[in-house]
């Protein structure tokens, strides 16, 4: 099956929820898009499906060592966390900016370093799939 990412992070419920769901009930999910549906899919789910091939990133391809991706701001709101990445290409361009808003539910739950990660990974993909439909 041929998705698209959508590059939306949010917190929500996995639809696909295989054995490794880090959203089985609630956590963070990235929105994918098949054909005309919505898919939410925790970033495990989606890891298990590519490896799997079941699913393909539509346009995708590795570029490996093309895309930077940092957390450039980490502030505490109302104890939960905003996190804000930017991926930036090899010539240090900023190809796109993406913001985490996590209440503290979430942040209890999943800690800061899951969250960061899992949002590098998301804005990782999404560049890269606007790298290869850009070029
Ligand atoms: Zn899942």
């Amino acid at each position: 099956m041929k998705i698209e990412p959508s590059g939306v992070v949010m917190i929500g419920r996995c639809n696909i929820r295989t054995e490794a769901c880090t959203a089985k009930n609630v956590g963070p999910v990235t929105a994918i898009w098949s054909g005309n549906n919505q898919i939410d899919v925790c970033r495990e789910c989606l890891d298990e499906k590519i490896r799997l091939d079941e699913w393909q990133i539509e346009g995708a391809k590795i570029l490996p060592g093309k895309i930077n991706v940092e957390i450039v701001t980490e502030k505490d709101v109302n104890a939960g966390i905003i996190l804000k990445a930017v991926a930036k290409n090899d010539k240090n361009d900023i190809l796109m900016i993406e913001t985490l808003e996590i209440p503290y539910s979430g942040r209890k739950k999943f800690g800061d370093e899951f969250l960061k990660k899992d949002l590098e990974i998301s804005i990782k993909t999404y560049a890269q799939k606007y790298l290869t439909t850009a070029d």
